[in-house]
């Protein structure tokens, strides 16, 4: 029986296993990766502490940083599918099939990409449709690519595409971009990038591989094409969440909701933080603020116990 599971490994699960293991609260992490969703990015330039760190990096120091600490023991390569309360606490099921006793619970699962659901996305996934654009901007080399969506995650996949494509358009569906104005202003200025506003997209389309779009001008109501090699879908992300709906409140958006003084969700005995939450910004340096805060009140509930 632990005192503690930390569900996760990007920065809140992270933060939470070394405050927990400084605490001396007996925790088991259970993650299929460190460094979250950043793992990534090719260039983090706000991590606290860091100018610039690749996600790559900044996942193995998380890693160590973890791993640094003597009292905590890591399950590396799996993930929890269920989890059901008991008298003394919860039991946790995995993908592997092994089950782990805890008092508490810490959900710090994060979220996944979302699909735009739109016609030619499933078909042309991987001929043209990526999801990864540090990944993938390496293949549009002298070809032209489009960037679907105006948040930071768009900004920052229009910034890799900058070194090897010939031409990048980012399709916004409204006037004003989500993403940080700084980043913004640079891009805007790139003679390789162009932004179109007030632009839904209808369709990809494509013969073996992706060769254009179809989106509707929001303002004129005109259906227009725009000819491109590949679509990088940035639309934001789902909660992981789905594993403990029956046991706590979620929102509309399937994020765990949380009390934000303590990061306690409507279940006693399970607290969540990051992007699997409820929290405003997601944001590394918030999630691993947030588990640090839900660390320190299940220490405090553990004491009571
Ligand atoms: P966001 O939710 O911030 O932005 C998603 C964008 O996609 C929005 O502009 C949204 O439009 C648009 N969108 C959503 N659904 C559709 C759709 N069906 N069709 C067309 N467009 C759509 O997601 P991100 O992934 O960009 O970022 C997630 C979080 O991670 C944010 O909090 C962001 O700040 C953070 N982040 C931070 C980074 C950093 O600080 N370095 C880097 C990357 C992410 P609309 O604006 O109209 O809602």
């Amino acid at each position: 029986m632990y005192e503690l599971i930390v569900i996760g490994g990007g920065p809140a699960g992270v933060a939470a296993g070394v405050y927990a293991a400084r605490k001396k609260i007996k925790t088991l992490l259970i993650t299929d990766s460190f460094g979250g969703q950043s793992l990534v990015s090719n260039d983090v330039q706000n991590w606290i502490g860091d100018i610039s760190v690749s996600g790559f990096d900044l996942g193995k120091r998380m890693e160590a940083h973890l791993r640094a600490q003597e009292s905590i023991e890591i399950v590396d390569s799996d993930i929890v599918t269920s989890i059901e309360e008991n008298s003394d606490g919860f039991t946790l099921t995995t993908e592997k099939g092994n089950t782990y006793e805890a008092k508490s619970i810490l959900l710090t699962s994060g979220s996944r990409r979302k699909k735009l659901g739109i016609p030619g996305e499933k078909e042309y996934e991987s001929k043209g449709v990526f999801y990864c654009a540090t990944c993938d901007a390496p293949m549009m080399g002298g070809r032209k690519a489009v960037v679907i969506g105006g948040g930071n995650s768009g900004l920052e996949a229009v910034r890799d595409l900058t070194g090897y494509a010939e031409k990048i358009y980012m399709l916004h569906r409204r006037d004003t971009l989500r993403g940080d104005a700084v980043t913004a202003q640079k891009l805007e200025k790139h003679p390789k990038v162009e932004f179109i506003y007030n632009a839904l997209i209808q369709e990809i389309m494509g013969e073996t591989m992706v060769n254009k779009i179809r989106y509707k001008d929001k303002e004129s109501g005109e259906e227009k094409e725009l000819e491109v090699e590949g679509v990088f879908v940035e639309i934001g992300a789902r909660p992981n969440s789905e594993f403990v709906k029956d046991l706590v409140d979620r929102n509309e958006k399937d994020e765990v909701i949380v009390d934000h003084k303590t990061q306690a969700s409507s279940r006693k005995g399970i607290w969540a933080a990051g992007d699997v939450s409820d929290v405003l910004y997601k944001q590394n340096n918030v999630s691993s603020g947030d588990a640090i805060k839900a660390v320190m009140n299940i220490h405090e509930h553990l004491g009571d116990l």
